[in-house]
């Protein structure tokens, strides 16, 4: 089939590349030009493993191709997939539709044949109904298109193996046409097994905000029962080990420390919360409004231990920063927890040394002040403390007896509950957890 991606960003480019390796002829359609010429020349404008491969083996063989020209998207194909960013307000808690809107605006005076647009985008729930109106009040004398909501689930660091081989498909549309297109475009995944929800487009939006609400108040449960161990002298790996255990509850996303971030968890639920107000069921969902807080609140507590471990003040104390990305495996620094904490350490006043091993250029774009390094070792070199912020696999096959003999003195806070204490320990380091017992 014919079909274009337009907003090639985290979500579209890993769908377009993914649409054109199932053996779909795509047309990719972003704003940014310097994304459209690396895209266009087979290379990820970010990092994503994998990604590189797909785009240059469809690139190369003719069925991946990119543009910043709507006109030539609306020539192209009569189905397209709207995978634009919805970030949060400046204003308020809400999403801001209006590169979602832009899109419908610009593309509808310019179709000249029935078609479908599909969007991919977390939105508020009730944004295909607004959007087809928008819609329909463009289009030209004789077109008739439709919108479709086929949220997506992909996690950055797995973007790739989640797109085309997803837990479900879930594929809300008003009519069997474009049902039947999806599951057509969707059929080689299909034939392998996965799921396909299909429904009503306000159902479909709301599964994706849904799973986000549940897999944050999943994170922010395990982080107030850090608190609650750090007051009591439990543990709380001990204590997400024995939940876990229980099938109705299990052990994946009950990590407890600095909590989640990124550009989506974060704004999707602030977002759920605004339009929850607006349909006059706030009360019903405001416990996400905690759910924000307690997780707010991890970065507070990071830091606070990590002044207390440098005996009450950061000025003139150094400080290894490792991590700085929102989690593992991505270069994406939006609302990114680590960097929050390195910001606040910067402004009082020490001297902070930032490793990652895939995000040093956009964290020094996003947060100015820090010296950004791009040996590990280097980083943590005289340090009074280093702070383990991002679960990055290459941080637990440190040595640390090795770096004991870098740093100035052997002290981790490690935010993330991800390395061994016993074998930092065993090294000579003092280690300090979230939730964890300080041993006797
Ligand atoms: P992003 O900022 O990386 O990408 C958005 C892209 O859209 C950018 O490249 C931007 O230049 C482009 N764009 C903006 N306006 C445009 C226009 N009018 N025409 C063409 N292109 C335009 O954002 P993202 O992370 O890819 O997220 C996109 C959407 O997908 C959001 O709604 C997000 O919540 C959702 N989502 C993201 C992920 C993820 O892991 N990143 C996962 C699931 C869902």
């Amino acid at each position: 089939m014919r079909l274009t991606v337009i907003g090639t960003g985290y979500l579209g480019a890993v769908h377009a590349a993914c649409m054109a390796d199932l053996g779909h002829d795509v047309l990719g359609v972003d704003t940014d030009t310097r994304k459209i010429e690396a895209l266009a020349a087979g290379r990820a404008p970010f990092y994503e493993p994998g990604l590189a491969e797909l785009l240059t083996r469809n690139t190369r063989s003719g069925r991946l191709r990119f543009t910043t020209s709507l006109q030539e998207a609306a020539d192209f194909a009569d189905l397209h997939f709207v995978c634009v960013g919805t970030p949060q307000r400046p204003d308020s808690l809400a999403a801001d539709l209006s590169h979602v809107e832009a899109v419908v605006d610009g593309l509808a005076p310019l179709l000249t044949r029935d078609s479908l647009v599909v969007g991919k985008s977390t939105v508020p729930v009730g944004t295909t109904r607004s959007l087809s109106r928008r819609l329909a009040a463009r289009l030209r004398p004789g077109v008739t298109a439709e919108i479709a909501w086929n949220p997506e689930f992909l996690r950055e660091g797995y973007a790739v193996q989640d797109t085309l081989r997803p837990d479900r498909l879930v594929v809300g549309a008003t009519s069997a046409h474009a049902d039947g297109l999806l599951r057509t475009v969707y059929e080689p995944m299909l034939r392998s097994g996965v799921a396909y929800v299909g429904t009503d487009p306000a159902t479909a939006e709301l599964v994706k905000v849904a799973a986000n609400s549940f897999l944050a108040t999943k994170i922010s449960f395990i982080n107030a029962m850090a608190e609650v161990c750090d007051a009591s002298g439990a543990d709380v790996v001990t204590l997400a080990d024995a939940l876990g255990h229980d099938v109705r509850i299990g052990r994946r996303f009950l990590s407890a420390g600095l909590g989640f971030g990124g550009g989506c968890l974060p704004k999707d639920i602030r977002a759920f919360l605004a339009r929850a107000e607006e349909l006059e069921v706030g009360e019903a969902v405001s416990f996400l409004r905690q759910i924000d807080r307690i997780n707010e609140r991890q970065r507070r507590r990071t830091v606070d231990l990590a002044r207390h471990l440098l005996g009450g003040t950061f000025a003139g104390r150094r400080v290894a920063v490792l991590g700085a990305t929102f989690k593992p495996d991505s270069d994406d620094v939006r609302d990114s927890p680590a960097l929050a904490v390195a910001a606040q350490i910067v402004a009082a006043d020490a001297d902070v040394r930032v490793h990652d091993p895939e995000g040093l250029d956009n964290a020094r774009a996003a947060l100015p002040g820090p010296a950004y390094c791009p040996d590990v070792v280097e980083a943590c070199r005289d340090a009074d403390l280093v702070l383990h912020l991002t679960e990055w696999r290459q941080y637990r096959a440190l040595d640390p007896a090795h770096l004991s003999e870098v740093v100035r003195a052997p002290r981790l806070l490690d935010a993330r509950n991800a390395l061994d204490p016993a074998a930092w320990r065993a090294a000579g380091w003092q280690v300090r957890a979230l939730g964890r017992p300080a041993p006797v």
